[in-house]
């Protein structure tokens, strides 16, 4: 039967409703899709052995003859046991299956059959094959599939195993028209030394004899780079179809970087600028003085310096007559970076406002005035500026301050809203590059390496709660000298009272028994906003010595003079998580220290994490760590990060292939803009990749 990949399963011959609503579950309701999944691993069953070499234990693939077979029932009633003698030029072995009665169909006496399986030693007679899998030779009409070569394994999908779909697969094959169309140019297949569609995908589930095995399990034999490499590249190419439209728009006001801009941003400069914000700000300056919107994002570990970089591109907006919208995640964000707005920026020059949700009355009413009529020149707030009724008169400039996926999603409102300013998104959470390449491929990417001169790195020790007190003498230590500690409690869940009494319990503990001499507060997801306000305040004032706290306080918060954190129930938090934490301190001169606590045994995952902690400092290098531990799926979720959904692909293990499928894509674009890939890239990018459309 001749096929496509656009040929439904379910009309293949041996796929019914109930085995094609399971591929459909699995994803898999095309040729196309079925070809485009690997097996999970292969397996080498091309050697036969002597059977009278075998070593039990080892799995082995022997040819021979059957000489006797039969159904035999067990002593356990009802329990069937089909049972065949197999002999080769050197001795016999015996095969059985248990509970597969239609065997007695399958195989018969005299039959050439060839066996793969794991050998076991029984007590007497000779060495036994239980369930091995089985290929009966002779049978013209069908290429040997299942053993006598390098066999793909499959995953059980729903009811169908592994057997079914490797004859499924073959069939497949076999129908494809030896001319199938392929999505790669010929110059591009040569440019990348991989095989033709066709080839690659008969070679990707049958190898060859002679593939060498070890390859295959590490998915890189040239028919495989290339069924990876096809799929990068559609999702690479969607995405440089997205950068070549927005490339294409046109701002309304496009600013300029005079003298006259350059010396007001100078003259707010408190700092000597690093040369990673130097060189982060003029990749950002650059694109403001373009015609097309920019889409940056702006990485840097925590205390890399961001926020003075945004507040410098403030000031170039607006000189030029743009406002300027300063977005946080939180609140409690929102004010610190108010705070920062003002001590940097109005010195009378500019005026600032902050509009939170909570604000109400005249306060807001003037806000929102100043923003329709173009008085106020900077916001400060959280997301809900873009998102509720709020009108500018010149939006020249967004910043979202730690929020990644704010590009692709809010950018659509803010277009709906007649705006298209300049956008800057900054995050802390470092990504690695190939999630970058495809998280944020229609981004550009500025990246601030190193930390303000004068840092000194954080010492991060890993102890066993039975050594709290060398954490609690630490912090003491430290607060004597007249620093100020975190003391950091994980909760399950921080809407959830029975998790929240329990930080209660901790802070109420640790202020009577641990620290009475000292000032400690409490800070948590429950607390009212002018309650964590209040308490946020008072640790940057220095009135709060301890702050204890859930990890509501993970993220942005600059109190300099902090320089001790403890982590209670380190082995429960994420790696990047935990790096996020830790960067609330060593954020001023005096030396700083993390100290985590575990709960013994850590377990395997979480002490391979503990010992990331300790070892590493870079967050690059923690979250590539973080990636290899964890898996793309779990560091940033599914779906609704923007990660595709991949068939072929794996995002940490083809890394180096994104990086290559990028860069073909533009080439591909500027060679062939009408060309089979963006054709197809436009045509199925959102349903392939399950993501926003190409546009
Ligand atoms: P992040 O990148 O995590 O947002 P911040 O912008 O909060 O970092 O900066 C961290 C701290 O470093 C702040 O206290 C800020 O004032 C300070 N800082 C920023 N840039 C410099 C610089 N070039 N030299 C010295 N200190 C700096
Ligand atoms: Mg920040």
């Amino acid at each position: 039967m001749s096929v496509t990949v656009a040929t439904p399963l379910l009309s293949l011959k041996g796929v019914g409703p109930k085995r094609g609503a399971d591929f459909e579950q699995a994803g898999l309701r095309t040729v196309g899709d079925l070809l485009a999944r690997f097996p999970i691993r292969y397996e080498d069953r091309s050697r036969f052995r002597e059977i009278a070499c075998l070593l039990p234990g080892a799995p082995a693939t022997v040819a021979g003859t059957v000489v006797s077979c039969g159904l035999r029932l067990t002593r356990r009633s009802g329990f069937k046991l089909f049972e065949a003698v197999v002999r080769d030029a050197s001795g016999t072995i015996r095969a059985v299956w248990l509970n597969q009665p239609f065997m007695t169909n399958v195989v018969t006496r005299g039959a050439e059959i060839v066996l793969y399986g794991a050998v076991e030693r029984r007590d007497t007679g000779p060495m036994q094959l239980t369930n091995p899998q089985y290929e009966l030779s002779g049978r013209r009409d069908q290429d040997a599939i299942h053993t006598g070569r390098i066999v793909p394994v499959y995953e059980k999908t729903g009811r169908a195993t592994c057997r079914v779909q490797r004859t499924l697969v073959h069939d497949v094959l076999q129908g494809l028209p030896a001319d199938a169309p392929d999505l790669l140019p010929s110059w591009l297949r040569e440019e990348a030394e991989v095989p033709d569609w066709r080839t690659a995908v008969a070679e990707a589930h049958f190898p060859p004899d002679g593939t060498s095995v070890e390859l295959l399990n590490a998915f890189r034999t040239p028919a495989q780079v290339r069924l990876i490499l096809e799929e990068f590249l559609l999702f690479q190419v969607g995405l440089a179809l997205r950068r070549r439209s927005a490339a294409a728009e046109c701002k309304p006001l496009v600013p300029v970087v005079d003298d006259r801009v350059r010396a007001a941003a100078r003259a707010v400069l408190p700092f000597r600028l690093t040369a990673g914000q130097r060189q982060a700000l003029k990749e950002i300056v650059d694109d403001m003085a373009r015609p097309a919107p920019m889409q940056r994002l702006l990485q840097g570990d925590v205390g890399a310096g961001k926020t003075l970089v945004a507040l410098l591109a403030a000031v170039v907006a607006m000189e030029n007559g743009l406002q300027v919208a300063l977005m946080a995640p939180t609140e409690i964000l929102a004010e610190q970076h108010d705070l920062t707005v003002r001590r940097w920026l109005a010195g009378g020059r500019y005026q600032v406002a902050m509009l939170t949700g909570a604000g109400a009355g005249a306060h807001r009413r003037r806000v929102l005035d100043g923003l329709a009529s173009g008085r106020v020149q900077l916001v400060v707030g959280t997301d809900a500026l873009v998102q509720e009724a709020v009108a500018f008169a010149r939006l020249g400039l967004v910043v979202v301050d730690e929020q990644h996926r704010f590009g692709v999603m809010q950018r659509a409102v803010l277009k709906a809203k007649g705006w298209n300013p300049d956008l800057l998104i900054m995050t802390a959470t470092p990504i690695p590059r190939t999630l970058a390449l495809t998280l944020y491929g229609d981004l550009d990417v500025s990246v601030i390496r190193e930390l303000p001169p004068g840092r000194t790195p954080i010492r991060t020790r890993a102890l066993p709660q039975a050594r709290r007190d060398e954490a609690y003498a630490l912090v003491r230590r430290e607060v004597d000298e007249g620093r100020q500690a975190y003391i950091v409690y994980p909760l399950v869940e921080e809407s959830s009272k029975v998790d929240v009494r329990a930080a209660v319990e901790m802070a109420d503990h640790l202020a009577a028994d641990v620290f009475p001499a000292y000032r400690l507060a409490l800070l948590h997801g429950r607390l009212r906003r002018e309650e964590k306000d209040r308490v946020m305040r008072a640790f940057a004032a220095g009135d709060v010595q301890i702050l204890v706290s859930t990890t509501v306080i993970e993220v942005g918060i600059d109190v300099p003079n902090a320089t001790v954190m403890v982590i209670e129930h380190a082995e429960r938090f994420g790696l990047a998580q935990l790096h996020q934490l830790r960067g609330r301190v060593g954020r001023g001169a005096h030396p700083s220290g993390c100290v985590l606590l575990y709960q013994e045994p850590p377990g395997e995952a979480g002490e391979a994490r503990l010992r990331a902690m300790v070892e590493i400092a870079d967050g690059f290098v923690i979250a590539e760590r973080d990636l290899e531990l964890r898996g793309p799926g779990d560091v940033f979720g599914t779906r609704q990060s923007g990660m595709p959904t991949l068939r072929s692909g794996d995002l940490v293990r083809d890394r180096e292939i994104m990086e290559r499928a990028r860069r073909f894509a533009d080439l591909a674009l500027d060679r062939e803009p009408g060309g089979s890939l963006a054709t197809e890239a436009r045509r199925s990018w959102t349903d392939r990749f399950g993501l926003a459309s190409v546009g």
